[in-house]
């Protein structure tokens, strides 16, 4: 089994040498066959010098630099498509995370499970990180459906095929574990030590945070509707505009037959009001759905993910 930890880092350059060295103890202790990807996202710092350094001396430890900050998510996303491992563990580049806790992940992993997610049950944060995202985590769990207390961690331990297949875009590696649900993933939660920032800064604040909130409503359409936009929509839209079509029809009705005045009625234009929103929320609904038909279609997607298969060719 080979094991590639994927370590983004932006402008951590007091940390990458007690960093790297409370890896490789990690890896010799346990004995790993293993590789070391440090997604340099942008530094400004002297955090590429020493990685580089590092690099020389020891060529387990690969390095892939971006061209500028692309944020910590893109930062995951490269690393998990350069990593070679069966097995991807992800964490911070501050020791916020603590290597030792990687074992532990993994024999979560070889008890069957694709992701195992860190909870920082003893988070080392100031409470204007940890509230909001008390609050985020709760949301997310109620939303998603994934029962987990900390999404935002990010030691984590991923099946290969998992982790190269998030799709991960925008903000989304806090939802990572919402994801990997969506993809079928078998999940679990471990417990894990958590140090607070002794060198450099939180690249993170409460603006930051707030825009979870925005990628929550993202995510939840995502796990429920993604394959079927007009589902919702289309379902929604239907009801609004029949509801505004009889409200409508009666006042019609009204009019004909008994010529009452209907031009100042409220009702009116509440069935408006109705009609419109129903066909709008319609024609979203099927525009959605020729979107991702065409996503599915012009990237030669799959809309199932298969686990294992049994007495099949694989290669065709
Ligand atoms: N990070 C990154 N790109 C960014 C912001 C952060 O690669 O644009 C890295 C950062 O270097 C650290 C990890 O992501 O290794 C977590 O960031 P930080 O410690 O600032 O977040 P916090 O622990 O405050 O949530
Ligand atoms: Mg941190």
């Amino acid at each position: 089994m080979f094991l590639s930890i994927v370590v983004p880092v932006y402008n951590e350059e007091e940390n990458i040498v007690e960093l790297h060295k409370e890896i490789k103890d990690v890896i010799i202790k346990e004995n790993y066959s293993a590789e070391i990807i440090f997604v340099d996202d942008g530094s400004t710092d002297k955090t590429y010098d020493e990685l580089y350094r590092l690099s020389r001396e020891n060529n387990i430890i690969k390095i892939v630099r971006l061209r500028r900050n692309f944020g910590q998510t893109a930062a995951f996303s490269a690393g998990f498509d350069y990593a070679r491992g069966d097995i991807i563990i992800s964490m911070d580049g501050d020791l916020q995370n603590d290597p030792k806790d990687i074992p532990n992940l993994l024999k979560k992993i070889n008890e069957g499970y694709d992701v195992v997610s860190g909870w920082r049950k003893e988070r080392k944060d100031k409470w204007t990180r940890v509230l909001p995202s008390k609050i985020a985590n709760w949301l997310i769990g109620k939303i998603s459906g994934v029962r987990l207390h900390d999404y935002g961690c990010s030691l984590k331990a991923y099946r290969k095929d998992v982790a190269k297949n998030l799709h991960l875009y925008g903000d989304l590696h806090r939802f990572i574990p919402v994801l990997a649900n969506i993809f079928g993933a078998r999940i679990c939660e471990i417990s894990v030590v958590h140090h607070p920032r002794l060198y450099g800064k939180s690249k993170y604040n409460f603006s930051r945070t707030m825009r979870v909130i925005v990628d929550l409503l993202l995510v939840a359409f995502m796990q429920k509707f993604s394959t079927k936009p007009l589902h919702v929509f289309g379902l929604w839209g239907f009801v609004l505009f029949a509801a505004g079509f009889v409200i409508d029809l009666v006042l019609l009705v009204e009019k004909i037959f008994w010529g009452i005045s209907i031009g100042s009625r409220p009702l009116l234009f509440l069935g408006i009001l109705l009609i419109l929103g129903g066909l709008q929320l319609v024609s979203i609904g099927i525009l959605a759905e020729m979107n991702i038909r065409t996503y599915y279609e012009s990237q030669g997607k799959k809309i199932y993910n298969v686990r294992n298969t049994i007495n099949i060719d694989e290669e065709d």
